[in-house]
């Protein structure tokens, strides 16, 4: 076709050129003194000679080949196959499947969802997510299990893809209440074993099925289910291929498509274009990093800053990073080591991390470079790294408590450099920028190489490969706010899948989907239960609604005496005031509830003095109506009113 174009356009350039039209222009101005026409004239001259040589060598076309322009149609017809997927669904079959994201989507973190048939159902992942900064007192948030209760009955097993907190952090609460079969590779295991253990329901562990990647498991009686390995920032990460009687749905977890792992052990791409040469349903896919134009680059990518890092360090190097991130906490070992130093691990969740990846063979170091926090101050500063948690500011992280001088062990010294090896996360900024501080004033250096973090989720051109090799029929974008996912669709539509075939899902959405439709079918109910870390324990919604309002309204404590008869106060009020009016404004602001009392009292309704709770409600509205014309508050307030 192309060819047929470029000869046309040759057969008719001569044409134009001999127009009448070009010959009187050129005449006009027979001078050139035109700088443009001078030019044309030039050129035509040129086309002109180009032209006759081109007349004189031209020559017929070449026949068609009939052969060779009938493979052309038998190739594209095998690119419109291999292409669309709906060439491999069984678009005869009634059978269905339901997704229901109870976690994950409209935030970050948290991930948890349902995979339903008729009579059974899956659930994948069941993460953790942090709270807001006015959620005082909550440590973390925990999936409201709600709709789990609900279909309890049809339950199978519990699917993990992987090991970060925001996948398997809520499973002791869920297990706390209600048990299935777990489903996972070692490290999620070993990871859920621990938390177990910590709440107490270590004998749950019975639950765990452990599994071998490339093998497919069939659970319940409606799924079969396989693990792809891949890579993300932990290690024993995975895909999970679910085939159902509707067909295969590819959930890729969290991941990045890393070519040079640290251990070797690259993504399975294999079995992912497997699954999509097969035919893919629907693909569930990791949008956190949706935004980013530039790859994801390799965890090895790190290596070359941390041994920069070390070669120059004098004093001791206090490394600090996720804690689940193994790969990255290895190679700062392995640097370290290289440079003569022994390596002290503190922080409990790093600590029990490199335990749980030493003791199942993800990792090896010999023993003898560890050495305990109390031996460091025996140590030649230039002979120890400190690898710790507290990367993200954490109040309650070792590297926090060493920043304010508060650590057992650890006093930071002018010769110490700072490593954070991590990103910070949305909304830890200023907890990081206020332990930059402490540990700038104490005297330490920070470094600040950019190169010394990479991402652990796939950006947009990893999500690209991932669409096309799983050429799906339906794309659910997940893990992610609204716009992540909004923009991972626009990226699925670039890589060939029809907008109709796409649906941005918010927590709660049902989806059903069948080979020839999805839709959204209800939605059930979602949100979030508040925990305290120190017990274990859930905080009850009013509780942190009572505190949310106390930290931005403050409290009014008024408690009065009457005189039941007479519907007087025997004696003045007691008011107590926090976060309202300065202390210096104490004694007006008493004196004017005061009144507000005196006028509610000689006001009110008949019978009102024999019911104190009514009273005392009555009085509550008063003062706040009272308070909100004068300070646009709604501060809590608690009347006593005792009746004599
Ligand atoms: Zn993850």
């Amino acid at each position: 076709m192309a060819e047929e174009n470029q000869r046309t356009e040759q057969q008719s350039r001569p044409q134009t050129d001999r127009k009448p039209n070009n010959r009187k222009n050129n005449n006009r101005k027979p001078n050139g003194n035109s700088r443009q026409g001078g030019e044309k004239n030039t050129a035509n001259k040129s086309n002109q000679n180009k032209n006759k040589n081109r007349n004189r060598h031209r020559r017929q076309p070449a026949p068609t080949d009939e052969n060779l322009k009938k493979f052309v149609g038998l190739n594209q017809e095998i690119h419109k196959q291999r292409l669309n997927p709906h060439y491999k669904l069984d678009l005869n079959s009634s059978d269905k499947i339901r997704i229901t994201p109870l976690g994950g989507l409209g935030e970050i973190g948290g991930n948890i969802a349902v995979f339903e048939t008729q009579k059974e159902a899956i659930l994948v992942d069941v993460g953790m997510s942090f709270p807001d900064e006015d959620m005082h007192g909550v440590d973390i948030l925990v999936p409201d299990f709600s709709y789990i209760r609900e279909i309890k009955h049809k339950i199978v097993a519990v699917i993990i893809t992987h090991a970060h907190e925001d996948h398997i952090g809520a499973m002791p609460y869920l297990y706390k209440e209600m048990q299935f079969p777990i489903y996972a590779t070692p490290l999620p295991l070993a990871m859920i074993g621990n938390k177990f253990d910590e709440h107490h329901i270590k004998e749950f562990r019975k639950y765990f099925n452990p599994i071998e990647k490339r093998k497919v498991y069939k659970i319940g009686n409606d799924f079969e289910i396989e693990w792809m390995h891949m890579t993300h920032s932990i290690l024993d990460s995975s895909s999970l291929a679910i085939t159902t009687d509707a067909g295969t749905i590819i959930h890729t977890g969290d991941f990045k498509i890393d070519h040079t792992p640290v251990d070797g052990y690259t993504a399975d791409l294999h079995r992912l274009a497997y699954y999509g040469d097969k035919g893919v349903l629907c693909l569930l896919s990791d949008s956190t990093n949706s935004y980013n134009p530039l790859p994801t680059p390799s965890e090895l990518t790190v290596a070359p800053a941390l041994d920069r890092v070390f070669s120059k360090a004098e004093g001791r190097v206090i490394l600090s990073t996720f804690s689940s991130n193994i790969h990255r906490v290895q190679q700062a070992i392995q640097y370290g080591v290289k440079y003569g130093r022994k390596v002290c691990v503190i922080g409990r969740s790093m600590e029990r991390n490199i335990e749980i990846a030493m003791q199942y063979d993800y990792v090896r170091f010999p023993k003898n470079i560890f050495i305990d926090a109390d031996e460091v101050a025996r140590m030649n500063d230039k002979d120890v790294l400190i690898v710790t948690t507290g990367s993200q500011g954490e109040p309650n992280s070792a590297l926090f408590r060493m920043s304010i001088g508060e650590h057992r062990h650890i006093k930071i010294k002018p010769t110490d450099l700072i490593v954070l090896s991590s990103r910070a996360i949305p909304g830890n900024e200023a907890s990081i920028s206020g332990m930059l501080n402490h540990l700038q004033r104490a005297g330490a250096r920070v470094a600040s190489e950019k190169d010394i973090h990479v991402s652990g989720h796939a950006s947009i051109e990893e999500q690209k490969l991932m669409l096309r090799l799983v050429n799906p029929k339906f794309f659910l974008p997940v893990h992610g706010e609204y716009n992540h996912v909004a923009k991972h669709k626009e990226t699925a539509m670039m890589c060939g899948v029809p907008e109709r075939n796409i649906i941005l899902m918010t927590d709660g959405e049902q989806i059903e989907i069948a080979p020839k439709f999805m839709r959204k079918v209800k939605t059930v109910k979602t949100g979030k239960t508040y925990i305290d870390n120190q017990n274990n324990h859930q905080i009850e919604d009013d509780i942190v609604l009572d505190r949310q309002k106390l930290a931005s309204d403050g409290i009014v404590m008024i408690v009065a005496q009457v005189d039941g008869q007479h519907s007087k106060m025997t004696m003045k009020p007691k008011v107590t005031t926090f976060g309202i009016v300065a202390d210096k404004q104490d004694k007006a602001f008493a004196k004017e509830m005061e009144d507000v009392l005196e006028h509610f009292l000689l006001h009110m309704k008949d019978g009102l003095i024999e019911n104190p709770r009514a009273l005392e409600n009555d009085l509550r509205q008063i003062v706040r109506k009272h308070i909100y014309r004068k300070m646009k508050k709604y501060p809590l307030i608690v009347p006593h009113v005792l009746v004599s």
